[in-house]
């Protein structure tokens, strides 16, 4: 019969467990001292190696004879804790034995002295999963255990766990193990199984696997039934779009072009790949983008490696586009959890990652991409303009500011409606405001929080202008807002205004453009136009 790699690989003493040494030396030096706890919690993520601890745990504290604090594996008692025959070793799954009758169960016979082994060990996996009267029963048991008795709890969820269980136990945090740790194992135990596994992908397998072993392994299964393992082989099995699908979409969803997103998605739905494994994809591409502009030093090391940089660094994004992404695809991940159709929520989110805020948006990049010369402080062009937005791009040149203006007051009548002023367009005395801007900006360079001095040096979020002695920051409405104009940053910029103009100057904020209007009326007639959804 095949057994599962997970399983075949399951680490028998503690020197095996990969990635846990603080947690596994510690149970080997209680083993060799005999300063053991009568009831151990083991707290982390599935897979990290909790259950699997608890076992041998189990075995060091019952072998005839350990070896150096790990078990020996060849005693009788070893090898009957291993097999399962050896009864006074219970694991108790609480996730299906929830019930307080389970818990009084296991009381009644905890009394009793162990028969074949020293110890009698009761591993609860889930723990957290206990209801509150089974809870209530544990702790009687754990407030005065029997010296025979000795409780392992493990538990994916601390929070749920009562503190007065927390209190009786000793506590071990087991960490996600890194992506390089599990890759490595990953490769070690293909060579023991003679199956052929590119380095590639057994690092993809090993960023997929995100920190827990069993998962890494169960993967490697799941991909190792073909001849060599491959970057493809894993993709495909997993019914994941790959690189180049991911990149496609992505760039449609630049150009604003939902036809074409849509299309795309639907191409991948056919080929059977899941909304939500996509959006994953989509997620964690965006997510490298960032951290190689943001953390150019060790941003490497960070991201993913499943696309490479040149075309991570061709994303025609800017950083704050690329966060608004970001939170549209977590909240339509978050909804396709519940939704009665993923798919849906995956063409709605598509919509959404197309549409554009506002029409001032710049692809300004902290690497701005060869062959776009960016002139600062000019307005980018259109590239897609929401037909839900009037407003958009044909604004004339608007006065920098209403009151004290040195220059002539421009005779473009106001517009009823109390919309903010949009986007600055050339004046005959812009680029000495937009000159002092920048200049601002370069003295606050490292004042200010690394994430919002990048929010802010992009023009697309906000553009300051300098009027006598106030200084007009006009920022687009939205959570940028909210970053950028703390008290503290205010205070912060007009300091290095005063500085740079020499001059007391005083901040004022405005809005740069507004919100776009009804995004739901607007993608629901965009999904209508799209031939394979039916929207009463
Ligand atoms: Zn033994």
């Amino acid at each position: 019969m095949y057994e599962a790699l997970y399983r075949k690989y399951r680490p028998k003493t503690f020197d095996e467990v990969v990635g846990q040494e603080y947690i596994t030396e510690t149970l080997k030096n209680q083993v060799r001292t005999g300063r053991l706890s009568h009831a151990y919690l083991f707290i982390g993520t599935r897979g990290t190696g909790k259950t699997t601890c608890a076992r041998i745990l189990a075995k060091a504290v019952n072998c005839e004879h350990p070896v150096d604090g790990n078990p020996c594996n060849e005693c009788a008692s070893c090898r009957g804790i291993e097999s399962g025959s050896v009864m006074d070793v219970v694991e108790l799954d609480a996730a299906s034995n929830n019930g307080v009758d389970d818990v009084r169960m296991l009381r009644e016979e905890a009394i009793f002295s162990p028969t074949t082994v020293r110890k009698r060990v009761y591993i609860i996996d889930e723990v957290h999963m206990l209801s509150k009267p089974a809870f209530n029963a544990l702790l009687k048991i754990l407030e005065e255990p029997p010296q025979h008795l000795m409780f392992i709890l493990a538990t994916t969820e601390l929070n749920k766990v009562l503190p007065t269980i927390l209190s009786r136990c000793q506590r071990h945090s087991f960490r996600r193990l890194d992506s390089e740790t599990i890759a490595r194992r990953l490769a070690w135990v293909a060579g023991q199984e003679g199956i052929g596994l590119e380095e590639d992908a057994a690092r993809l397998l090993g960023r997929m696997a995100d920190g827990g072993m069993r998962d890494g392994l169960s993967l490697l299964d799941q991909c190792a039934s073909r001849e060599t393992v491959t970057v493809e082989t894993v993709m495909h099995s997993m019914g994941l779009a790959g690189a180049t699908r991911t990149l496609s979409l992505v760039s449609s969803a630049a150009d604003g072009d939902v036809s074409s997103a849509l299309e795309q998605y639907e191409a991948l739905w056919q080929d059977g790949k899941e909304p939500a494994g996509l959006l994953g994809e989509l997620s964690s591409l965006f997510r490298d983008v960032l951290l190689l502009r943001l953390a150019p030093e060790n941003g490497r090391n960070l991201i993913s490696g499943a696309y490479g940089e040149e075309s991570l660094r061709s994303v025609p994004l800017s950083s704050s586009e690329i966060i608004r992404c970001l939170n549209i695809i977590q909240k339509y991940q978050a909804s396709m959890v519940t939704a009665a159709s993923p798919r849906l929520q995956g063409e709605l989110c598509m919509i959404e990652l197309c549409s554009r805020p506002g029409p001032a948006e710049t692809p300004v990049a902290a690497a701005p991409a060869p062959g776009k010369p960016e002139k600062h402080p000019a307005p980018a062009p259109v590239r897609h303009a929401p037909p839900a937005s009037p407003l958009s791009a044909e604004v004339a040149p608007a006065p920098p500011a209403e009151k004290a203006a040195p220059e002539p007051e421009n005779p473009v009548p106001e517009p009823e409606k109390p919309v903010p002023v949009p986007a600055p367009e050339p004046s005959p005395s812009a680029p000495e405001d937009d000159a002092a801007w920048q200049a601002i900006l370069d003295d606050l360079s490292g004042k200010i929080i690394f994430g919002t001095y990048i929010l802010m040096t992009d023009p697309g979020n906000v553009t300051g202008a300098l009027v006598g002695n106030e200084l007009i920051l006009r920022v687009r409405p939205g959570f940028e807002t909210a970053m950028i104009t703390t008290a503290d940053n205010i205070n912060k910029i007009r300091q290095s205004a005063c500085a740079v103009t020499g001059k007391a100057v005083t901040v004022r904020v405005e809005e740069l453009t507004p919100k776009p209007a009804s995004v739901n009326e607007d993608k629901l007639a965009q999904l209508g136009q799209f031939g394979n959804v039916t929207i009463r």
